[in-house]
């Protein structure tokens, strides 16, 4: 669907958003957004206040998905773009004449980037053997625990030095 708002030098803008809702969720649905500092509709977002309304448009889109259409998908997702996986997802493995399986691999940069993963977890711990979630990270070290690791090995360096020195002196002496 799409959603209007204002940036933050007041003009309009439009940006798509999938709900992680489904049809079978009446009167009310809900998006997962990741904002962006700089971004327009993010600032939009930001502003808005608990009864505050937003102008909506949708849905809209293309796929169609039919119960049983193939027996296994293979899903990619990088991002928000696990919010499409996700609904379609949880559309087929929450319908009991639907036997189609899934197996959805979801890239982020980091543990923290990963969206939705309880939901996601808990997807594959109700329907194992037909919902599989395979998480890719490009750092799988958090700034923090690289800075221990570092530290830690930068000790045991340190430490290294000072046997060796150590030692050397002893066997001179
Ligand atoms: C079909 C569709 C469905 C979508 N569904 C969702 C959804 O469910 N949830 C959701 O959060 N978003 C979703 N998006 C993305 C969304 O439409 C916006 O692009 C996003 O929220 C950023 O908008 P913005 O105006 O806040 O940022 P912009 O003003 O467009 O960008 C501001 C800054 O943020 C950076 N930036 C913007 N987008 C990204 C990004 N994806 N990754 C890294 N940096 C980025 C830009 O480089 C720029 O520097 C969807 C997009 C499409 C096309």
């Amino acid at each position: 669907m799409s959603c209007r708002g204002k940036d933050s030098v007041g003009e309009d803008v439009v940006k798509p958003y999938t709900p992680t809702t489904l049809d079978s969720d009446v009167g009310y649905f809900e998006l997962v957004i990741k904002m962006y500092p700089q971004g327009r509709m993010s600032h939009h977002f930001r502003e808005l206040q608990e009864g505050d309304y937003l102008a909506v448009k949708g849905p809209k889109g293309r796929f169609k998905y039919q119960p049983n259409q193939v027996k296994a998908f293979g899903m990619l997702a990088g991002g928000t773009g696990i919010t499409p996986m996700f609904q379609v997802a949880r559309a087929i493995m929450e319908n009991s004449k639907d036997k189609t399986n899934v197996s959805l691999i979801y890239a982020n940069v980091t543990f923290e980037d990963i969206l939705l993963k309880e939901e996601l977890d808990n997807l594959a711990k109700s329907f194992p053997g037909r919902f599989k979630v395979y998480y890719v990270l490009n750092q799988v070290l958090t700034p923090v625990k690289l800075s221990v690791c570092f530290l830690v090995s930068l000790s045991c360096s340190f430490r290294t030095i000072i046997f060796t020195f150590i030692h050397l002196t002893a066997n001179e002496a």
